[in-house]
């Protein structure tokens, strides 16, 4: 390290979640420090476990301690489905902290079982409107709608976030995925702004799929995709086939983003049948960590643990059952803690 000044240590807000959360986010607070990562960590209880202690999801705490260290990384939340209960926690954080762009990096990684080899792409998902703005209603008995909303500004923002990651990330092309040949006033508002800003980033191509098309293309040759930019409903449903691409659930990791604040998590949930049995996959949430790392500055600790999960998957001597192996979380982590690069 002779001569490399040592980062500042970023306050970070730690949020260990529900189910197998504890356990991945234990791991991935372990392999982070041991990679050179310097968080000042400061713990907060979110969702059933704070529900439980203080009769809230959402602490006053918890906001206090995000809006002050502006990033955190969480652990999955139990959602109560159709039960009176707390409000979700994640739309929450969302909407509190204005998380306007879900980030999914999409890498297939050689040792991982998957249908498909050499992918690398990134999937950018509007995370604020289009049909998850709630607003539903019964207009006859047996008649519902729900109102898909579409704004200019939301449109533009995640347009603007996809080519600024592009031009970040040095990749080559955007391709804007919507439905804009029937639903033309509202994907035809997204296009059109997607449209606007590409001019404004001559050097990066920029290209437009039909939803449909888009996920045949997907499965068919998906290393030909870059980055990928749509609105919430087609964001969610793409992000979960394009994990699936690369191995699932247990390696890909996450990111919501907003202008000043950002929360890391792994895309999968609380695992409660693997709950307490330290046996969940650590892998996507340590390289949730790792992109945390990158976000706040700490490239070299972030790649290292990029490397050092390459080399663990590619030895395919300590994986969890998910990929195939006995192995337990904390094993995980103490090899990948042992495979870091110099
Ligand atoms: P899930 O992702 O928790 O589990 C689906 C399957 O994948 C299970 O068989 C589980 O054992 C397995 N799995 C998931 N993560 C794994 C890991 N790291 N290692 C090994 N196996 C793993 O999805 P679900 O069962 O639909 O949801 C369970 C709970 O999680 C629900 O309450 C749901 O609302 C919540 N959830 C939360 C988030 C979040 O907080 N971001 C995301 C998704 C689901």
């Amino acid at each position: 390290m002779a001569g490399r000044r040592r980062p500042a240590v970023q306050p970070a807000t730690l949020i260990p979640g529900d189910g197998i959360g504890p356990e991945v986010i234990g791991a991935a607070v372990r392999v982070m420090e041991a990679a050179g990562g310097r968080i000042a960590w400061d713990e907060q209880l979110a969702g059933k476990a704070a529900f439980e202690r203080d009769g809230t999801a959402i602490p006053d705490a918890l906001i206090r301690s995000i809006r002050r260290t502006r990033v955190g990384l969480k652990g999955p939340l139990e959602t109560q489905i159709g039960r009176v209960g707390y409000r979700s926690v994640n739309v929450a954080l969302r909407k509190t902290f204005d998380l306007y762009a879900n980030v999914r990096p999409i890498k297939s990684r050689p040792g991982i079982k998957s249908a498909f080899s050499g992918v690398d792409l990134v999937v950018v998902r509007e995370n604020t409107e289009d049909l998850y703005s709630g607003i539903e209603h019964q207009i006859a008995p047996g008649v519902v709608e729900s109102v898909k909303v579409i704004t200019a500004r939301a449109s533009r923002r995640i347009a603007r976030f996809a080519f600024d990651l592009a031009r970040r990330e040095k990749r080559k092309k955007v391709v804007a995925i919507h439905k804009a040949n029937i639903m033309k006033l509202s994907d035809g508002l997204f296009l059109a702004c997607a449209r606007q800003m590409a001019r404004r980033y001559p050097g990066i191509a920029y290209g437009e799929l039909i939803v449909d098309n888009a996920c045949m293309q997907l499965v068919l040759r998906p290393q030909t995709f870059d980055v990928l930019v749509l609105e919430n409903l087609y964001g969610d449903i793409v992000s979960d086939l394009c994990a699936g691409l690369v191995g699932g659930l247990g390696v890909t990791p996450g990111a919501n983003v907003g202008v000043r604040h950002a929360i890391f998590e792994a895309v999968h949930g609380t695992a409660p049948d693997i709950a307490g049995q330290n046996r969940a996959n650590p892998i996507a949430t340590i390289l949730s960590g790792a992109m945390l790392l990158h976000h706040v500055g700490q490239r070299r600790p972030g790649l290292r643990i990029e490397r050092a999960v390459d080399r663990l998957v590619r030895e395919r001597r300590v994986l969890t059952r998910d990929l195939g192996g006995t192995a337990t979380t904390s094993a995980v982590a103490d090899r990948l803690i042992a495979l870091l690069p110099r």
